[in-house]
This record gives structure tokens, C-alpha cells and sequence, in this order.
């Protein structure tokens, strides 16, 4: 299996456990030397066919008007951190949360085990900007995973696994921090 067809089969897993909130929404890309694979845009993450990735090349921007609307985010952070694969994904719960939280701490014991908290991002221009992509670029040194707020997130790992792994322990330390925190506001109410 090669890195195209792993981003396909990741795509259709994130697809699977409902990490796409919207049928075109989330890209996913893996590093390749001087270069990265990266689904193109308008491309539907849970269908993705070998044609739908693009090889760019970190250094010459020819192509990347195709390319996924988070392009530079991308570039951003493989040229800031050691990431081999980056996945984004609009995930329900971290982006309600990342609207009332600066850093989401974990209430769960997988989240303390694996994450300290996770940054929430904030920007004026949360999609497709220069800013988003620099904020990234600088977060992602320090973490796995991170959120735009009222966005999405963005995970890095040393493959597509580990990228994969980090955004859905994201998303259930988000989804287990918000049952947390409304089964004790209504103890408080009764
Ligand atoms: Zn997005």
C-alpha cells in the first residue's frame, strides 16, 4: 500500500467514525522528501480516487491553486514541525468547544494520558488564511493536535496513523469534556 492509498482508506475512516461534519469539507496530506501529497480541492474526503491527490513541492507554488484551500496551512506545518502526515477535519465536538475555551483540558483519562490540553487556535480569518497558517505552523511545534476555533482541527503525526490517532483523541476528549460539563451543570440545576 502506498501513501495515495492510505490517504484514500483514511479518508473514508474519518468519513466512517463522523469526523467529517460536511460531505467536502477536512483535507489530509503526507510529506514526501521536498514534496507533499495533498487531496485536491472541492474532492470529497470519503471518496477520495488516486486522481483526487496532488504532489506539490514545498518550495514552488505551481499546483496549489488546485489543491486543498488549507494548502499553505499544511506547507506551514511541515515546514515548522517533523510532521510525516497532517489530517484536518471539521469534528463536531472540538469546534463547539474551541467557541468557550482557550485550551481544552481533559476530563478523561486516555486525554490526561495522552494530551496536557489542546490549544484552540483564534483568528479573525479562521479559513484558508496566511494567519491561520502561521498560527499553525508555531502551535503544532508544542503539539499534536489543534483547534481552530469555530473551525476545525488539525492534527500532525509521524504517519497518517498517528495524525489520525491525535484528531480522534481530540475529538473524544472534546466529546467526553462536553457530556462532562452538562451532566454537572444539570446536578447543579437539580
Ligand atoms: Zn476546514
Amino acid at each position: 500500500m502506498d501513501s495515495i492509498d492510505e490517504m484514500i482508506l483514511i479518508g473514508k475512516k474519518l468519513e466512517s467514525l463522523g469526523l467529517i461534519e460536511s460531505s467536502h469539507s477536512g483535507n489530509i496530506s503526507v510529506r514526501n522528501g521536498n514534496k507533499f501529497l495533498i487531496k485536491k480541492h472541492g474532492k470529497m474526503m470519503g471518496s477520495l480516487n488516486r486522481d483526487d491527490i496532488i504532489e506539490l513541492d514545498f518550495n514552488d507554488e505551481k499546483g496549489y491553486e488546485i489543491a486543498s484551500s488549507e494548502v499553505y496551512a499544511h506547507r506551514s506545518i511541515y515546514l515548522n514541525t517533523d510532521a510525516k502526515a497532517i489530517i484536518h477535519a471539521h469534528t463536531p465536538y472540538a469546534i463547539t468547544l474551541s467557541m468557550f475555551f482557550e485550551k481544552i483540558f481533559p476530563v478523561d483519562a486516555e486525554g490526561k494520558y495522552y494530551l496536557e490540553y489542546i490549544p484552540v487556535i483564534i483568528s479573525e480569518d479562521p479559513v484558508a488564511s496566511k494567519d491561520i497558517a502561521e498560527k499553525l505552523g508555531s502551535t503544532l511545534k508544542d503539539h499534536y493536535v489543534a483547534i481552530v476555533r469555530g473551525h476545525g482541527t488539525f492534527s500532525r503525526g509521524k504517519d497518517l496513523n498517528e495524525a489520525l490517532k491525535y484528531l480522534t483523541i481530540c475529538e473524544s476528549v472534546s466529546h467526553l469534556k462536553y457530556l462532562y460539563d452538562l451532566w454537572n451543570s444539570n446536578v447543579h440545576i437539580c
